[in-house]
């Protein structure tokens, strides 16, 4: 049986892969400090005696005594309003966070998984994205404080596998959805759903010409494992998203007819360095992985709708429309 860490384990991603590596056999410590990460996440867990929570602030070296064997580094805050909400945070939690946790990885042999992003790539000027392109990022801009700690978390684990030979895996992930969003956290799909099935108005940003490429968490999750087992001469980065593209306004379209609203588009101002395109080239987690996207839109987009519906049931939640960046 592995012991495997998960920093960020309380988050919409690492719950449902802490799920996924228990159902496997595996013990599993959480380590979290509920920034945006949510009890209610982990709450069916808790009760299982392969998992452990521990309570804990990633910008602070922790020591652990048993063996670790692997470790799956997603700790940071991925929405875009709260990662810029306490920028210097951000990027302290990305670097010093990284730092201590490969710290772990090498004490213990550990091979070390980061959760890096599309959003390295910036406003890319290269498209769809492979993951030879160093990217358009502005380093002074709102988003930077996420981009660039992203960027330098990448470099600092590269470096610790150059000079310490830690075993390390990079993953560039693209936008991802899927139950266990928090409704709240401002992201386009959560806040599009609400807003249906609410009858509210579909807030685009700009003209909705802007692009992305939207996974299902199901996808991601077998991709982050299928990368943790990958040979270990292989380092990565590589994508892990799917590459079918939609514009903004076809999403809020798609999720219009799929809920059956009857919500309006309205348009809001564009935030600033709001990437005008994204679409991952995955041909590289195909040679290496064997890996590909299974779900589609339609059939992730209706998931997802059931589960806010299902949120909705008792209490209204407002979308969090927030254009002040
Ligand atoms: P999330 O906000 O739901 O999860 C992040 C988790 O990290 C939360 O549980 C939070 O409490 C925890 N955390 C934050 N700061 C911490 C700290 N200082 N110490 C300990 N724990 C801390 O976000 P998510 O969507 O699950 O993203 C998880 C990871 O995947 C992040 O590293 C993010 O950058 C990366 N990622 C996500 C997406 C996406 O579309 N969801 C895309 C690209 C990359
Ligand atoms: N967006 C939008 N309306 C919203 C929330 C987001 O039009 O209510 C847009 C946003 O400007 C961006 C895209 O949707 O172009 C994806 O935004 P999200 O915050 O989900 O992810 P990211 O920008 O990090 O890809």
């Amino acid at each position: 049986m592995k012991r495997i860490l998960v920093t960020g384990g309380a988050g919409f991603i690492g719950s449902h892969l802490c799920e996924k590596l228990i159902r496997e056999g595996n013990k599993v410590t959480c380590l979290d400090n509920f920034l945006t990460g949510r009890k209610e996440n982990i709450h069916h867990l808790i009760e299982n005696k392969h998992f452990e929570m521990v309570e804990h602030d990633v910008m602070h070296p922790y020591f652990f005594i048993d063996p670790v064997d692997e470790i799956y580094h997603l700790a940071c805050p991925a929405s875009p309003i709260h990662y810029q909400r306490d920028p210097i945070k951000t990027m302290k939690i990305s670097v010093l966070g990284s730092y201590n946790v490969l710290g772990i990885a090498k004490k213990h042999g550990a091979k070390i998984l980061l959760a890096s992003t599309s959003e390295i790539y910036g406003d890319p000027l290269v498209h769809p994205q492979p993951e030879q392109y160093w990217g358009n990022v502005n380093t002074i801009g709102p988003r930077s404080c996420y981009d660039e700690g992203k960027r330098c978390a990448e470099t600092l684990f590269m470096d610790y596998h150059r000079q310490e030979n830690v075993r390390i895996k990079i993953v560039r992930i693209f936008n991802t959805y899927g139950p266990g969003m928090l409704p709240d956290d401002g992201r386009v799909i959560s806040n599009f759903i609400l807003q249906a099935l609410q009858h509210q108005d579909i807030t685009i940003y700009g003209d909705g010409s802007q692009t992305r490429s939207f996974q299902y968490i199901d996808d991601l999750i077998e991709g982050l494992l299928k990368m943790m087992h990958t040979d270990e001469r292989f380092t990565g980065p590589v994508n892990i998203g799917n590459p079918r593209e939609f514009t903004i306004k076809e999403l809020a379209e798609r999720i219009v007819v799929l809920s059956g609203s009857s919500s309006k588009l309205v348009y809001k101002p564009l935030p600033v360095d709001d990437p005008k395109q994204r679409q991952p080239d995955i041909t590289l987690a195909h040679e290496m992985l064997d890996w590909k996207p299974k779900i589609s839109l339609d059939e992730g987009l209706t998931r997802m709708i059931g589960f806010f519906r299902g949120k909705l049931q008792h209490n209204p939640i407002e979308a969090k429309v927030d254009i002040s960046c």
